[in-house]
């Protein structure tokens, strides 16, 4: 049959039309079988864990209860404001046989404290202490009380009887603090329950460090980064399977003047770090990774995160100065 071009180029136009129309209502079905429209709900669940709030979201109404019981679980196991925990009692004897998850936790902050050559140090804790970040009754230490305090700190001051899971410090007044990782090991912890009741789609946002598992419905997961200095949002992400956390001199901290003192600390001076940079985010594959490396990072600054940033895989850092 012979068609005009007029014709022709019409006939071209609607074809390429009715194709794209029949496409386009094949991708619309089978993404409703996938995802049914009526099903398409997502539950939001909060609750005040670790200090912090956290916020759950999936389309599946137990993963709040799931994340949330988690959660509770290792902050009874690790905060430092539970007197009864493993870290409060191990800080009180100087030796203890602790769980299989603190005792984890504490010979993986070790392996930290060694790939940042010391930034990263949960014997910390008096270092903190001294400078009112427990209490909030901040203040500059001496610097002789200060170099007392360092004397205390090093991973050698650890010892780890993986035997019989035993933590034992070498020193009399050594403590830990496991505030810069626990939260990191709990996203982690979460997730793994969630994935044993099946649930593989879920949100977790813990005061700002997010971990998101799945997607949302075939679509990732938007993730918004809050500015360093103002709470305007800095910038979006886009998760999957991935943990994001932000460590920054804004979070906690205390004015002298126009002099900022926050509340990540450098182990090799004693002060608050000064690395040039005001807020730092790290994404990684665990939870547990991220959080340690966003501290990390912020003490060491944003030419040695480059070095250490090759000694993992899959490690992205987002670094405003
Ligand atoms: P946030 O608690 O706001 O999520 P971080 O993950 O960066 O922030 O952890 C900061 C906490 O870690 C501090 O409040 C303190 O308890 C502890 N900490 C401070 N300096 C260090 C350090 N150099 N290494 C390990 N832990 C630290
Ligand atoms: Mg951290």
């Amino acid at each position: 049959m012979a068609f005009s071009p007029k014709i022709r180029r019409y006939l071209v136009v609607f074809l390429i039309i009715g194709w794209s129309l029949a496409l386009f209502n094949s991708a619309l079905r089978f993404n409703s079988l996938r995802y049914p429209l009526k099903a398409k709900q997502l539950y939001r669940d909060n609750r005040l864990l670790m200090g912090t709030f956290w916020e759950v979201t999936s389309p599946n109404k137990q993963a709040g209860a799931i994340v949330f019981s988690e959660a509770s679980r290792i902050e009874q196991l690790l905060s430092k404001y539970i007197a009864t925990s493993e870290i409060s009692r191990l800080n009180r004897l100087g030796k203890l046989k602790v769980s299989a998850d603190t005792f984890y936790i504490i010979k993986k902050s070790q392996e930290f404290c060694r790939l940042t050559q010391g930034a990263f140090d949960i014997s910390v804790a008096p270092l903190v202490d001294l400078w009112g970040f427990t209490n909030q009754k901040f203040r500059v230490p001496s610097d002789d009380k200060i170099r007392a305090v360092l004397k205390l700190m090093g991973s050698d001051k650890i010892i780890l009887h993986e035997k019989d899971s035993v933590v034992e410090f070498r020193i009399p007044g050594t403590r830990i603090d496991l505030g810069a990782i626990a939260k990191g090991f709990a996203l982690d912890c979460a997730v793994k329950k969630l994935k044993e009741s099946k649930i593989d789609n879920c949100l977790i946002n813990a005061g700002g460090q997010v971990y998101a598992l799945g997607d949302k419905f075939g679509q990732t997961w938007k993730i918004a980064i809050r500015g360093a200095r103002k709470s305007e949002i800095a910038g979006t992400l886009e998760l999957k399977n991935k943990s994001a956390s932000t460590s920054g001199d804004y979070q906690q901290y205390f004015l002298i003047g126009n002099k900022r003192y926050c509340h990540i600390l450098n182990p090799k001076t004693g002060y608050p770090a000064e690395s040039g940079i005001s807020s730092v985010t790290v994404i990684a594959d665990s939870g547990l990774e991220a959080d340690a490396l966003s501290t990390s990072v912020f003490v060491l600054g944003k030419e040695k995160a480059k070095e250490l940033a090759a000694k993992f895989n899959n490690l992205e850092i987002k670094i405003t100065e």
